[in-house]
Order: structure tokens, then C-alpha cells, then sequence
């Protein structure tokens, strides 16, 4: 406890245990995934789980601060030995993959919360679905230059009712965002997440957008979209077919 001693007259030592009792996982190691591995894991978070199928490159460290002196590594591995030395007493497991429509429900399954960094729609897509069957709570947040947006889903609505079309292009390939960008919307996912895990109010139905350049931050009220195949109870399953191409929903369950 000695560790949280700065944290504990703001949660209170039963709020430190549910923190040290929650299951967490990161999907994707990069720009939004270091803060948020960084912060959960320095909170004290029970288990996190790590996943991230790439390897640390150069051009990473410009955002992908936990990854210092691990060029070559792969991400998930390499942000398991950041958490390791920061704080002992987290469990981390390291997934070091891809996740895809055939292992995501494995692997959401055995978490309370997940964090949703990865660097494309598809992901995006495929972890909403899957969170929205399993009955999970999910954190997103999106970063390109000096803006981001930042929405956590509980029930609904969901991201699919947010947005209902999706560029066709996996926009993997070199999205320009500063470093810092990924840093403050990665702190607003850890946020949320340690509130979730304490009951509090989060950004549910509350889409948070900001732009750092600028410094205008607002949020916008987002509804549940009556036609969203997710919500309406009418995909159950993960097809992989939804998540070709534009990812429309095209196979459901009913
Ligand atoms: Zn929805």
C-alpha cells in the first residue's frame, strides 16, 4: 500500500483493492497504448493484458515512450518488461499478436475492462463488436495530429453507432500525430478506466474531442443509433466477413 500512498485519500484503500483485484486489457502498444500500460500499471491494476503483434521500431519512440531501448522487440513483450520494472506487483501477460476475429473472444473473455489502442478501423471494429457480445466495457480513444476524441462504452451506444461508415483503406500505414497528442488522449483512456473500475461517471454516450493546437476541447452527445446491428441485438457472433473491406456489418445472426 505503501506504494499508492499519494492515491489512497482520493480512492480510499477499498478503492486500491479493487484496483489490485481488476482484470485490464490493452489492446495495441503504441502512441495511446504506452500511457495507458504506463498509468494502469503504476496505479497498481491486478492484471494487465498486452496486446500487440508488431515490433519496437525507431520511428516508435517519438510517441512510444515505454518502449526506450527496445528497438527490434516486439511491443507486447517490450511493454511487459516496462510494466515488470516499474511496478512488480502487477501480473502481465503479453500477447504478442495480432488480435483477429478468430481469437478476439478468447481473449476479451478473461478481462473486466478493455482499452482500445490500435492504429486501425478494423481493430476498432472488431474489439467493439466482441466487447458489445461478451458485455464489456471499452475505452476508445483516436489521435491524428494535434487532435483526438476519446468515448467509453458501457452498453450503449456503441462505436458502430457512432460512426456508421469507415474509410476502406487500413489507415496503418503512418498516421502524422505528435507525441504528446497520443500521451493526453492515452491519459484520458487510463482515466477513464481506473473511474470504471472505482464506479464513477465516465464518458458514456459522451464523445470527448479536443484539439491541442488550438486548446478548444468539447464533447458531443452521441445516441444510440436504432439501426446499429450491434446494439439492436441483432450480431451476436464474430463473422469475420465483417470485417473486410469498409467493415459493414453484412452477416448477423438473426
Ligand atoms: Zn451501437
Amino acid at each position: 500500500m505503501k506504494r499508492y500512498i499519494r492515491q489512497i485519500p482520493i480512492i480510499g484503500e477499498d478503492g486500491q483493492k479493487k484496483l489490485m483485484k481488476a482484470k485490464v486489457l490493452v489492446v495495441g502498444a503504441g502512441g495511446l497504448g504506452s500511457p495507458v500500460i504506463a498509468y494502469l500499471a503504476a496505479s497498481g491494476i491486478g492484471k494487465l493484458g498486452i496486446v500487440d503483434g508488431d515490433v519496437v521500431e525507431e520511428h516508435n519512440l517519438q510517441r512510444q515512450v515505454i518502449h526506450a531501448g527496445n528497438v527490434g522487440m516486439n511491443k507486447a513483450e517490450s511493454a511487459k518488461k516496462f510494466v515488470e520494472t516499474l511496478n512488480p506487483d502487477v501480473e502481465v501477460v503479453a500477447y504478442p499478436f495480432d488480435i483477429d476475429p478468430s481469437n478476439v473472444l478468447e481473449i476479451v473473455k478473461d478481462y473486466d475492462v478493455i482499452v482500445s489502442c490500435p492504429d486501425n478501423f478494423r481493430t476498432r471494429l472488431l474489439l467493439n463488436d466482441a466487447c458489445k457480445i461478451l458485455r464489456k466495457p471499452m475505452v476508445h480513444a483516436a489521435i491524428f495530429g494535434f487532435e483526438g476524441e476519446a468515448m467509453t462504452i458501457v452498453d450503449t451506444p456503441c462505436y458502430r453507432c457512432l460512426y456508421t461508415t469507415f474509410p476502406k483503406v487500413d489507415e496503418r500505414t503512418a498516421t502524422p500525430v505528435m507525441g504528446f497528442t497520443a500521451g493526453f488522449f492515452g491519459c484520458i483512456q487510463a482515466s477513464e478506466t481506473i473511474k470504471l473500475i472505482l464506479g464513477m461517471e465516465v464518458l458514456k454516450g459522451r464523445l470527448f474531442r479536443g484539439d491541442l493546437r488550438t486548446m478548444e476541447f468539447f464533447e458531443i452527445e452521441v445516441s444510440t443509433n436504432p439501426k446499429c446491428p450491434v446494439c439492436s441485438g441483432k450480431l451476436r457472433s464474430i463473422h469475420p466477413e465483417n470485417y473486410e473491406g469498409e467493415c459493414e456489418v453484412i452477416k448477423l445472426d438473426e
